[in-house]
Order: C-alpha cells, then structure tokens, then sequence
C-alpha cells in the first residue's frame, strides 16, 4: 500500500512517528493508500526548514519570487489533469469538478505573481517641510495553513501562493483524508524553483494542529474547516499571539422570488445544492421560496434531481461522485430520515441508492426535502451532503428574517428578476458573499473570499487584498534630510509645518 510521506525542506520525509491514518477511495470504499501523521518533533522540523530559508526568502527581491511563481502557475496548468485525477482518487468528486477546482486554486497564483502592484506601498511627500511619509508592507515569518477535506488542491492554494509572494515561508497541514494533491503542489513548488523549506507540508491530525498553534516560530495561521474547529483555532492561537483567521462552516439559503425565472433558479439550485455531492462550503442547502413559487420550483427541481447520473468521479457520464466516509455518509442519510419524522415532507429519498459494481462505495443519491422549518435539525445543521431543504414563507421580509436568523453567513443568492429588490436583498441580508441570480458566488482570486457570523473567525477574509494584508504587516517610516538651516531645540510635540 502507498504510504504518504511528508514534504520538509524541498524533499519528501517519511514519516516517524508510527501512526498512520487511512486513505480511501471513496467510489469503490477500499483504502487505497495510508497517510503518515507527524509527531511534534516532526513538525517542529518542518517550522524549523521554514524559519532557515525565510532568512533568505524573506529578503528576496520580488523579481526573484515573482519569476518562480509564474513558472509554478505554468507548471500548476501543466498538471491540472493529474491533479484532478488525484482529487477525484482521493475525495471521490467528479473529474470536471476536480479541474475546476484546480482552475479556481491557479487564479490565486495568478494573483501572486502580480504581487509587486499589490506591495506598492504608500507614499507622502512633505507632510511637514522637507519631510516624508511611506508606508510599506513587509512579511510575517513562518505562517501555517490547515485546510479541509473537501478542497484538497485549492484551498491550499488560496493560501500558500500568495503567503509565499508575500516573502513569508509555509507549513501546510492538509486534510488527512486526502493528502495527495497538497503533496503534489510541493513537489511542483521545488520543480519550479521555490528554494529548499519554502513550502512545507506536514500530514497529520490534532497533534499536528495543536504544535502548529502553540509553535512560537509560527507567526500566523490560516484554517478553512468546520465551524467548531474554526472557533478552537482562532480562540487558541490568538491566545498564543498569533495572527489568525478561520474560516468556518455554512449553511447557505438560495431566495426565490414570485418573479425569477424558474428554469434558471431550478438549474441553479441543482448545480449548487448537488455538485460536488454537497460537499462544498458554498453549496445551497436551503432554497426559501416565497408565495406561490414552492410547488413549481419544487416540481421542476425533482424533474432535473430525476436525470441526475451518480457514479464514480473518474466515469465521464458521472455528474456526482460518492461521499467523502461511510461515516459521515450514514451520518448525511440519518437527516434525511430524521427531517421525516420531525414532518418535512421527503420529496425525493437518496438513501436507498448504490452504483452496480461499486456496492462499497460512499453512495448517496440527492434529496429534496419541503415544508422544512427553523426548528428541524436538517434545517439547524450544517448536514454537507447532497440533501436540499425548501422552507415556504409568504414574503420577502419574513424570508430575510429567517435567513439572518441563521448563526452563519458565509454564502446566499437571490434569484428574481427585479432590480430593485436584488438591490434591498444584497444590503440586507448578513452573509459575506452574495449571490444574484448566481447561486455559488465564490469571488475571483482578485477579491477576497469570506465569509460573517458562524463562518469567518478573525479580521481578514482569505486571498485578494485581504489575503495580502493578512499575509504582510505595515510599518510607516517618517524621513526628514535636513537643510544645515533647519536645526535647534525645540521640545514640543512634532507638527506639520
Ligand atoms: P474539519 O474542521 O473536520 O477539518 C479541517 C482541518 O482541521 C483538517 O486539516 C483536520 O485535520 C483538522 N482538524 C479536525 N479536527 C480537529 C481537532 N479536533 N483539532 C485540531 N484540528 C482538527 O473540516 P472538514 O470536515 O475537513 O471540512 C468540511 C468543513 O469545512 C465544512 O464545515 C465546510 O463548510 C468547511 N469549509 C469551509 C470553507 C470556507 O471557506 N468557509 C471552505 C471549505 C470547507
């Protein structure tokens, strides 16, 4: 069996420690490959590669990082069908969506190879005679990031490309459970000539997490995952003195208005509710339909969840792959079951499905659930399965009061087709990304991607301009080149003249 390794200064390490977890292939069940899980010695090793090469990283000029950095985006492309079939191997989501994935993780490198307009800096002149003002950005040091499961390859690079442009060096701890694609992306960093320690990748669980957060060599983490974990990591590495921001869990309402265009808004709530088998933090989970638009939306939602084709990722006639564990499918499936007995009406059951030849796998088929209200757990709960819930109010102040209501706020989408109401909607509502008329509204690289309440811990939003803050701190250096007129004593506070 393959056994995943970790990456500490520009080669792969094997792992010590003597625990291991496994890695499944969620389409056939079986484990396929089994992961190394650092010990604190471990990962101190990596900190340790990190800190030695930011002492020349850190100072390098931004057209050394920058040439390196376009040579991995073209590597990165160069590789995006390897890195999706790794993906699909490893997290079971369907072969289109894995490149996509990887898509959206080059933009952010794109971002990073531009970084010289984004550490311009600011600068002043003769705020006061004969003096100036600049400010500047510079790096932090060693930054950490722990990435979830359900972006192997992307969310790691919404993080590293653009710390690593910012002078700092990388310790990446990704999901355990799919491992592959983190160690893929380093192994292409050393071929593109990111120097030794740059970018390091420990495997591991919470004994990896708990070093990084406690490490005082790491100066500042980034975490995308659930809501609970989220919380612990910006609680306990702020209290050690880092610079933190965790980006938490989702449960993300779609509304429909009388007016939207109901073919659109049916497409759409398929694609966001269903891709990628549910498994995204921006998928729609809830659709919140107003008025009389419930029983068609719901009829043509159950006619497109009808012709939906569920197999294995790497089958191209697949639209939706397997859940990720049998644990955590069972555990999807147990929503379904109890949203019936708390008296949702179940409008179309996946439970019961399995794919022909791959009876192992994680499978579940997509269901649709109406007449859910607040109190249900499949309507309290971040459930992460292809599972779409309907609530039915009568307007649309009663819909943005359930949905800011709701302890997260990371995504939402509006579908209608009047301006005016998409208008109040996207002023209203209390999520940080917002949807019109498109269900997903993950930002470009370019902008910056987070979310409010129960989905974002710390200050900063993840990649665009907040990424480059985040990333860097700011000095303001005050210069005065005196005239040989300008001296003598004078003891009073410095003003502008
Ligand atoms: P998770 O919180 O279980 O794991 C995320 C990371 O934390 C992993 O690297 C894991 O090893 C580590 N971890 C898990 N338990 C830990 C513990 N007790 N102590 C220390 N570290 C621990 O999340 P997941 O199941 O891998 O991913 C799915 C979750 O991530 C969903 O809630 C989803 O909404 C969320 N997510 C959020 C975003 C976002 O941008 N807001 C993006 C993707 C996923």
């Amino acid at each position: 069996m393959q056994t995943i390794s970790h990456w500490i200064g520009g080669k792969p390490v094997e792992g010590v420690s003597g625990n291991f977890g496994p890695v499944f292939n969620p389409a056939t069940g079986a484990q396929e490959k089994q992961v190394a899980f650092a010990s604190v010695e471990e990962v101190d090793a990596a900190v340790a590669a990190a800190k030695e090469a930011f002492a020349t990283w850190g100072t390098s000029s931004l057209a050394k990082r920058t040439s390196v950095l376009f040579r991995y985006r073209e590597l990165v492309a160069a590789h995006r069908e390897e890195l999706a079939r790794l993906i699909t191997a490893e997290h079971g989501k369907v072969h289109s969506d894995a490149l996509g994935e990887v898509a959206r993780g080059l933009e952010i490198i794109e971002l990073a190879c531009g970084i010289p307009e984004k550490l311009k800096g600011e600068l002043s002149t003769q705020v006061s005679t004969r003096v100036d003002v600049a400010a500047i950005r510079q790096s932090l040091g060693v930054v950490a990031g722990i990435t979830p499961f359900n972006f192997p390859a992307m969310v790691p690079m919404w993080m590293f490309p653009l710390a690593v442009a910012c002078g700092n060096t990388f310790v990446l701890k990704p999901s355990e459970k799919v491992p592959g694609a983190a160690l893929k992306l380093a192994e292409l960093a050393a071929e593109a000539g990111f120097p030794d320690g740059v970018l390091n990748v420990v495997n591991g669980d919470k004994v990896a997490v708990d070093r990084i957060l406690e490490h005082p060599d790491i100066a500042a983490v980034s975490f995308v995952g659930s809501t609970p974990i989220a919380k612990y990591i910006h609680t306990t590495g702020t209290a050690n003195g880092k610079r933190v921001q965790a980006l938490g869990g989702a449960k993300n309402h779609m509304l429909v208005l009388p007016d939207a265009d109901l073919d659109l808004a049916a497409d759409s709530a398929i694609n966001a509710a269903y891709g990628s088998a549910g498994e995204r933090c921006m998928a729609i989970s809830v659709v919140v339909a107003v008025g009389e638009t419930a029983d068609p939306l719901i009829e043509k939602i159950k006619a497109r969840a009808a012709a939906l084709r569920i197999g294995p990722g790497d089958d191209p006639a697949s639209e939706m792959g397997p859940l990720i564990t049998k644990v955590h499918r069972d555990k999807v499936a147990s929503y379904v079951q109890g949203a019936a007995a708390q008296g949702a009406h179940v409008v179309v059951d996946g439970t019961g499905f399995t794919v022909e030849g791959f009876e192992g796998g994680h499978w579940l088929g997509v269901s649709l659930l109406d007449n859910v209200t607040p109190e249900m757990d499949a309507y309290r709960d971040e459930i992460f399965g292809p599972v779409l819930s309907v609530v039915r109010v009568a307007t649309y102040d009663e819909a943005i009061a359930l949905m800011n209501a709701s302890p997260w706020g990371n995504g939402t989408a509006i579908f209608t087709r009047d301006g005016g109401a998409a208008r109040r909607f996207q002023l209203e509502v209390e999520a940080g990304m917002v949807g019109v008329n498109v269900p997903i509204p993950v930002p470009v690289g370019y902008h910056s991607f987070g979310g409010w309440k129960d989905s974002l811990f710390g200050d900063h939003h993840i990649y665009g301009n907040d990424g480059v803050h985040f990333y860097t701190r700011g000095k303001v250096v005050t210069t005065r080149w005196p005239d040989p007129s300008d001296g003598g004593i004078n003891l009073g506070f410095p003003s502008n003249h």
